[in-house]
């Protein structure tokens, strides 16, 4: 999964963009729900958060680091409970 670091500037311009509707804005800055992020896994080649963000903020969680098994997987398990 992916985090976004306090660098966010709440531009609001990822939260539309993602598949999975893991981005949701917190206490202060923008957050991912990282049980909903398949770093775009199962939709695009590349994260779309990660694309669109003008300031760079968003990382891999160094908490939740996954292979592309499990991000698939993941995305198999959403896509079957949506
Ligand atoms: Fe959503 Fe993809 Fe960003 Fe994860 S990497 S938060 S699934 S847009
Ligand atoms: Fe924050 Fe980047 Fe998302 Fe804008 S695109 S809300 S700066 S994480």
């Amino acid at each position: 999964a992916l985090k976004i670091l306090e660098g966010c500037t709440n531009c609001d311009m990822c939260e539309p963009e993602c598949p999975n509707q893991a981005i949701y804005y917190g206490e202060k800055i923008y957050e991912i729900n990282p049980d909903l992020c398949t770093e775009c896994v199962g939709y695009y080649d590349t994260p779309t958060c990660v694309s669109v963000c003008p300031v760079d903020c968003i990382i891999t969680d160094p908490n939740r680091v996954e292979d592309q098994d499990t991000l698939l997987k993941k995305f198999e398990h959403l896509v079957l409970t949506d």
